[in-house]
């Protein structure tokens, strides 16, 4: 098997190249995104390896299937960005559905505790060693309400790291999942209940701005907010303006309405420039990471394990 390996990120290599020897199978790695202007990179090749920032069209798909590509390897859950029906009966396409799930809910109990106990001010007051904790009382968990957006395989790890802090536990999923110990509540009561609320649902028409000024009206005043799904859930203009009204205790955000071509497109330090994004960082109770819920050992590991799986799985039939 020989695979093409789009990715513009380093990282990306330390996991695959020892692991594809393992396999046997020859990766050619093209530090450049894929698209409409490297995809003849893949000529010659069974497969090409992508992630979520290439987009991927019928043309596209077309010149995959013309040049005896067989599949497009997805190093992601989410497919959205590829032609999924063009590629039928031309390509396969395979994605990694679950690679680790716990890595994403536990960035977002970090991303809840920090801002509810303003670690990251605190740390950089004790950095200028000013020791003054004026201004930077949280509040506790313990037996507060947690709203669950989404109970898929995130959610459903939020929800057992919710448990272990003694949280009451809401859940909105117009999918319930019938196994799982935890209430479940319409959207409304939900954001009107909830202390902490942390979304877990993808990005689809039905969920896009899900969290809008209708339904930031509706949570409690001092509510605390985390997206680690997508930055389309939540429409960013009324977020500001939420802010601007101090409605939110706080807000976690580790992805961004704008972030396609601003987070992660390459590893580059290049300073971005967003206004949106910029506003968002002056109030002292948000904070904004990069993309990054899924960064761990162990996830990299499961993403690079499965991808080959995949490509396993192709060559076997
Ligand atoms: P999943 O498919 O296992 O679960 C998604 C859940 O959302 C399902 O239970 C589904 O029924 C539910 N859902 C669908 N529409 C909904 C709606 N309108 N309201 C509420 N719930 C709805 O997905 P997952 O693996 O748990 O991942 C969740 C999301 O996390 C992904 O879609 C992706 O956007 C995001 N993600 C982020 C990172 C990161 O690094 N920050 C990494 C991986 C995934």
């Amino acid at each position: 098997m020989r695979i093409a390996f789009f990715s513009t990120k380093p990282y990306d290599r330390i996991w695959f190249e020892p692991m594809a020897k393992d396999y046997g199978y020859e990766i050619y790695f093209i530090e450049l995104p894929f698209s409409e202007e490297t995809m003849f990179l893949a000529k010659g090749y069974d497969a090409a390896c992508i992630f979520v920032n290439d987009h991927v069209n019928g043309k596209m798909i077309d010149y995959l299937y013309e040049n005896k590509v067989k599949a497009l390897l997805l190093r992601s859950a989410g497919y959205n960005h590829v032609d999924v029906k063009a590629a039928k009966g031309k390509i396969e396409v395979l994605r990694v559905p679950s690679y680790s799930p716990e890595a994403v809910a536990e960035f977002a109990m970090a991303m809840l505790l920090t801002v509810n106990r303003f670690t990251h001010k605190a740390y950089g007051r004790t950095r200028e060693f000013n020791m003054n904790i004026n201004g930077l009382m949280g509040t506790d968990l313990f037996h507060k309400v947690a709203g669950v957006i989404g109970t898929g395989k995130i959610g459903q790890a939020m929800i057992r790291i919710f448990q272990g802090f003694r949280m009451n536990i809401l859940a909105y999923d117009p999918y319930p999942n019938k196994s799982l110990d935890v209430q479940y509540v319409g959207l409304e009561e939900l954001l009107s209940k909830s202390d902490f609320i942390s979304l877990h649902c993808p990005l689809t028409p039905e969920t896009n701005h899900i969290i809008n000024e209708d339904t930031i009206a509706k949570m409690k005043d001092g509510v605390y907010l985390v997206n680690t799904s997508r930055g389309g859930l939540i429409d960013t203009q009324a977020l500001i303006d939420g802010l601007l009204a101090k409605k939110f205790g706080g807000v976690g955000l580790d992805v961004y309405e704008e972030e396609e071509g601003l987070f992660y497109e390459d590893c580059s330090d290049e300073i971005i420039q967003d206004d949106n994004l910029a506003r968002l960082t002056t109030f002292p109770n948000v904070l904004i990471t990069s993309h990054m819920g899924f960064f761990t050992v162990e996830a990299m590991q499961a993403i690079a394990h499965e991808t080959l799986e995949n490509a396993y799985a192709l060559e076997n039939g």
